[in-house]
């Protein structure tokens, strides 16, 4: 299907691209990979006047790794993050999402902050962001801010970003060698959105577990952190009478929908076995830095 007309615009620098996110406000979009906008347009769902590429600007571009963690910017596609050895070794976690994202065509033009801005309830990015307590650059043509992750999901499709600002990093803090993590889900077939996901990171120094937190997808309007389970496996030894003990706690607390792919009953049940799997995976990386 054809897109509907629009104003396409190709800023060469970051001033110019919040300029025109300004001017046009809510009638404009940023275009990044497109792997989403472009089908939701294309379907009718919107139809922005002035569509922002910011596809050459090179500010964006940068995977970059300072004193506290990875940074990763607005246009570093899928699949760079997922062959990137900084974010192996400083965020395993965006690694192991990376290649349950689609497939590969889609990873080599989408992009892993056009995933967080557009806030999809079953995407991988959204939760790991939850998980590992990532901090959301954003810019306008006013100033910049920064915005904890949990602050920045609203709903379904729906984030804090205004239609003037720009999201031009995420920033994932540095993995310490006690922790491990991992990213589990179902989906009908690989590469399908997951019906159910997990993105879980686990610090277990010297056997003990000293914080865990369990980020859930596809089971509410935005990801999910499942605090009561996350604080009943502090203390603990990571042992799979914890995970099902951390388990159960998930599938009382969690209130998925149903739909035309899963019973709210069978999400919630995935969700159980998940926070186990997931758990396992996580705990048996602790000290594996890539
Ligand atoms: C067949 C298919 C299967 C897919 N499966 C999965 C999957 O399993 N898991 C998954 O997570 N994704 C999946 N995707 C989506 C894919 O990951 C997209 O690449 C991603 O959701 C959006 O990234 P993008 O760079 O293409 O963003 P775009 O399509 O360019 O933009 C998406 C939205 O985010 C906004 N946006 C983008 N970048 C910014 C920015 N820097 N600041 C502010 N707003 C911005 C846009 O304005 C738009 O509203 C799938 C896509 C397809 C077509």
């Amino acid at each position: 299907m054809k897109n509907p007309p629009f104003n396409y615009h190709r800023p060469a620098t970051l001033a110019e691209a919040l300029a025109l996110l300004a001017e046009h406000g809510d009638d404009s979009k940023v275009l990044a990979g497109g792997q989403s906008l472009l089908p939701v347009m294309a379907l009718r769902l919107g139809r922005p006047e002035h569509i922002v590429d910011i596809g050459t600007i090179d500010d964006l571009k940068p995977i970059s790794v300072t004193a506290t963690g990875v940074t990763i910017g607005a246009m570093v596609r899928h699949v760079e993050a997922e062959t990137s050895a900084v974010v192996a070794e400083h965020a395993p976690l965006v690694a192991a999402a990376m290649p349950h994202v689609g497939h590969r065509a889609i990873r080599s033009r989408g992009t892993v902050v056009g995933s967080i801005a557009h806030a999809d309830a079953a995407a991988e990015m959204p939760a790991v962001c939850l998980a590992t307590d990532a901090t959301m650059h954003v810019a306008s043509s006013t100033g910049v801010r920064e915005v904890a992750a949990a602050d920045f999901f609203d709903g379904f499709f729906t984030t804090i970003l205004e239609p003037h600002e720009l999201l031009t990093a995420v920033h994932f803090p540095s993995v310490r060698p006690t922790m491990g993590s991992s990213l589990v889900e179902i989906s009908r077939r690989h590469g399908d959105y997951a019906m159910v996901g997990l993105a879980c990171q686990v610090d277990a120094p010297a056997g003990v577990i000293a914080s865990a937190a369990l980020s859930f997808f596809g089971v509410s309007s935005k990801p999910e952190r499942v605090t009561a389970a996350e604080e009943a496996l502090v203390g603990r030894a990571p042992t799979p009478e914890a995970f099902a003990a951390a388990a159960a706690i998930v599938t009382e607390a969690l209130d998925p929908s149903s739909d035309i792919h899963a019973t709210a009953q069978y999400r919630r049940h995935i969700a159980g076995v998940l926070t186990k799997r997931g758990l396992a995976e996580a705990t048996s990386r602790v000290g594996v830095t890539t």
